[in-house]
């Protein structure tokens, strides 16, 4: 009898314990993510477990109930999914894993096991749901944003490249050439500054999707960055050719582009074009020269297309080689000044000296400013370099008056860049307080390119400079738009008249008539005129009739040696 208590008391104990761990099992399965579909081959009993009510909204209990299961399939993926469910095929080794996405917009992994008995046989399916749509877009976008740009929709650069390669490697198989066009919008910068990004990014995309309508199999296309694009065409014709896209581009251009807030803006675009095989041979050098040469069509006014051409590439590698050298120039002290001497047109005496910079390189060659300074003044350079040479300049200056204490004016040029700095004036200042020099002895010989933007607030800046004593000059009259309408507002007190209006004298009639009405103009104004790159005795002796104050030119004195101008300035004294 106790034998038989003990007996029941422990089914009883087993049977709280199956339940309790029934009922932790339910619980782990009814919270879960996972759904299961559980069948036993024997018993063809069919039963949902876990969270089958997050995939479906009907229970499945028989074989029949699975046909709902495939109705919420896309047509093309219902084959797979049967194949999956199948509750037929018992062989083993049907373990499968697969993905589709149901009408709910839910992406399922289902994975699908066969359980055998003791005697091998084929017990129990179990097929598992797990819904891993954050997963698969996810994935999905990593996949669109390693081949596409996010903004434009066009190629990003890594599957341009990609793409582009595979051209070469078959067009060099096949003979084939293989356009590539950098494409990019004029002074996008002045819009993105002016109108703000959101504008530039708008204009941006509105491009690239302009763009895509050259896409054909024969012509991919990309959004670098910015507003850079590149488009690679495989074989051109006459029809599809950068000629031809170049062509339609400006056509559409003539309309603006509507962006959002009622803003037209109409645009110009430069294109560079390099090709295969006559520019390079791989993917990144032909980009590289069709950019390169896209500058020489924005250099040349803008709007323009520009073919790969080996003098283009050669001008570009010496600037870059410039460049690269201008930067230590100044530490290794490779600089040196030389000036050149003005005289009074009437008695020849010493007026003063324009400082101009000399480069000497480690080989000993000269390089000239005319080079180096656009060079320096594109990439900044120009900033350190200008400092030097007003320190250099006034230094000097001071030693001369120590010595001589004649009155001599030194003409320092100023770069646009160097001028617009704010701190200039200050520096300026403490310079020539550093060397004693009084501000009415320095001639501060700017160009109109300073007045381009900006002309209130560098006007501004003239005044005051004027008002510390300083003399402002007027660089190369006569090259820039040079109008005479605006002369009167600037606050100058110098005019120098560029050496190819001095060139054109002897030439013709009507040169000598606009010269003299200039000078007799300025002169109203009240600015001294200096005539520069004098060569001949016959300019010197019509600029003198003419009553031209100053005279500056290889007949008087080329540039030359500080101790050079003090010999000048002893015979001058
Ligand atoms: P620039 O200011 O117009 O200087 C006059 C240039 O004409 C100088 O060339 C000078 O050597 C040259 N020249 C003077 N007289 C004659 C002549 O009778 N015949 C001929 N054929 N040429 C003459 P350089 O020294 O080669 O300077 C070229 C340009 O480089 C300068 O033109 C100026 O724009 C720039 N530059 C020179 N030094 C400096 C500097 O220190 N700072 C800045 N920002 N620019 C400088
Ligand atoms: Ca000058
Ligand atoms: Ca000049």
């Amino acid at each position: 009898m106790d034998e038989m208590r003990y007996q029941i008391d422990l089914l009883t104990a087993l049977n709280e314990n199956l339940t309790v761990n029934e009922k932790i099992y339910r619980l782990i399965f009814d919270n879960s993510f996972s759904a299961y579909l559980y069948y036993d081959f024997v018993n063809k009993q069919l039963r949902t477990l876990g969270n089958w009510k997050a995939f479906f909204s009907f229970d499945v209990k028989n074989i029949k109930d699975l046909e709902q299961i495939y109705d919420t399939i896309k047509e093309e993926e219902k084959l797979k999914v049967r194949e999956l469910f199948n509750l037929e095929k018992t062989n083993l080794d049907n373990k499968c894993q697969d993905f589709f996405l149901i009408d709910k917009g839910i992406w399922v992994e289902c994975e699908t096991s066969i359980y055998q008995n003791e005697k091998k046989e084929a017990a129990q399916k179990l097929i598992r749901l797990k819904n891993i749509t954050r997963y698969k877009l996810q994935n999905d976008e990593l996949a669109y944003m390693a081949y596409y740009d996010s903004l434009t929709g066009l190629y990003n650069r890594n599957y341009f490249v990609r793409i582009l390669s595979e051209w070469i490697r078959k067009a060099e198989k096949e003979n084939a050439i293989v356009s590539v066009i950098f494409i990019d919008i004029d002074d996008f910068r002045k819009i993105n500054d002016g109108l703000g990004i959101l504008v530039g990014d708008e204009l941006v995309q509105l491009f690239g999707q302009y763009l895509e309508h050259f896409k054909t199999d024969n012509v991919i296309l990309s959004h670098f960055n910015s507003d850079i694009y590149c488009m690679a065409i495989y074989e051109p014709t006459a029809n599809k050719c950068a000629d031809s896209v170049f062509r339609e581009l400006q056509k559409r251009l003539e309309k603006p582009f509507s962006l959002t807030g009622q803003i037209d803006l109409s645009i110009t675009v430069c294109l560079g074009v390099a090709e295969f095989p006559e520019a390079g041979n791989n993917a990144m050098e032909l980009i590289n020269y069709a950019e390169i040469v896209m500058f020489k069509a924005k250099a040349n006014g803008k709007n323009g297309i520009q073919y790969f051409d080996e003098p283009i590439l050669k001008e570009f590698l010496y600037t870059v080689k410039i460049e690269h050298k201008l930067k230590d120039a100044l530490l290794k002290n490779n600089f040196f000044l030389n000036y050149q001497p003005q005289f009074d047109t009437k008695n020849k005496k010493l007026r003063g000296v324009e400082a101009l910079i000399r480069w000497k390189d480690q080989d000993d060659s000269f390089i000239s400013p005319s080079v180096f300074i656009p060079i320096a003044e594109k990439n900044g350079t120009i900033i350190p370099i200008g400092s030097w040479v007003i320190e250099e300049g006034l230094k000097t200056y001071c030693s001369w008056r120590k010595k001589y204490n004649y009155p001599l004016i030194l003409s320092l040029n100023i770069s646009a860049l160097q001028f617009r700095k704010s701190e200039f004036v200050n520096k300026l200042l403490t310079m020539t307080k550093l060397y004693d020099v009084e501000p009415c002895f320095v001639e501060l010989e700017i160009t109109e390119s300073v007045l381009i933007d900006d002309f209130d607030d560098i006007v501004f800046k003239m005044r005051a400079l004027r008002e510390y004593g300083f003399r402002v000059s007027l660089d190369d009259f006569g090259t820039g738009f040079s109008s005479l309408s605006y002369l009167k507002d600037l606050p100058i007190d110098t005019l120098k008249i560029d050496k190819t209006f001095i060139d054109t004298l002897s030439i013709d009639e009507s040169s000598r008539i606009i010269t003299e009405s200039i000078i007799s103009m300025v002169k109203k104004l009240g600015f001294e005129t200096v005539a520069e790159g004098v060569e001949k005795i016959e300019q010197y002796e019509y600029l003198k009739e003419i009553q031209c104050d100053c005279i500056q030119g290889y007949l008087l004195g080329k540039p030359m040696s500080a101790g050079d101008i003090e010999k000048i300035i002893i015979d001058n004294m």
